[in-house]
């Protein structure tokens, strides 16, 4: 596992934790070019840079977590891979957003079985969990976003709330559920907006302002998910729609 980023452990800080926004690279920030480390092939997916501006300007820390094994399979090595991180981090950076850490499992996958071959590679929680610790991260108050079911149940087993980009990625679709996505969208633009409008509804759910059970329900089935988002675009409408920013909610669903 490496973080190349953080340059200290935040652990002493007294200000409270925060909550974070989880990203998965291949196929949810990125177009999956598989063991790819050369930063001209990278492509951001459709919207990514809005949608992370947007969570950027919002607060919440950006953090990328990724599976890398083609280290271990000598496909690239880690000087090849910190290389791309740093163009990511700088090709985001040119856009405006800051990517606050990138974590990567560099391991390869052990057999199959019960034991893991290690306690990073997703959908174990490890990458969160050490980004959590470094960067005082509230995990129960975060977000893993990924276009594979391997990355909501990473992002569960963490305690985040998780958002699944529908985009063709995912093929064997093995449910339980720890693999079952809070939210389901079609790119990170989408993905962004569910995630400001479900803290919104939260946040105003904490004032009193609206009654519970106007909210989503955890553990819905993922097909009720989008109905969840229109909900959340009603209540964004509602009694303090004038905290929403224009045009957030009109292109939700
Ligand atoms: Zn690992």
């Amino acid at each position: 596992m490496s973080a190349i980023f953080s340059g200290h452990d935040g652990s002493a800080d007294a200000s409270p934790a925060r909550a974070a926004v989880f990203i998965d690279k291949d196929g949810t920030l990125v177009e999956d070019v598989p063991d790819n480390v050369d930063p001209a092939r990278v492509r951001f997916t459709p919207h990514a840079l809005e949608a992370l501006r947007m969570l950027a300007e919002r607060g919440y820390p950006l953090i990328v977590v990724t599976n890398q094994p083609g280290l271990a399979y000598g496909r690239f090595t880690r000087a090849e891979l910190t290389r791309l991180q740093l163009a990511l981090a700088e090709m985001m950076q040119r856009e405006g957003v800051l990517l606050t850490d990138f974590y990567a499992c560099t391991h390869a996958p052990g057999p199959a079985g019960p034991v893991p071959a290690c306690l990073c590679r997703v959908p174990a929680p490890g990458l969160l969990r050490q980004a959590a610790r470094t960067h005082r991260i509230d995990l129960q108050r975060s977000w893993m976003v990924g276009d594979l079911l391997d990355d909501i149940e990473a992002g569960r087993r963490a305690g985040c709330r998780t958002v699944l980009l529908d985009v063709g990625s995912e093929t064997v679709w093995r449910m339980s559920p720890l693999r079952t996505p809070h939210y389901r969208v079609h790119d990170l633009l989408e993905a962004a907006r569910t995630i400001i409008a479900s803290d919104e509804a939260a946040t105003r759910l904490d004032e009193g302002v609206v009654p519970e059970a106007q909210l989503p329900q955890r553990g819905e089935p993922p097909g009720l998910m989008r109905h969840a988002a229109s909900a959340l675009q009603a209540l964004a409408r509602g009694p303090r729609a004038a905290r929403a920013q224009p045009g957030d909610f009109g292109r939700l669903s």
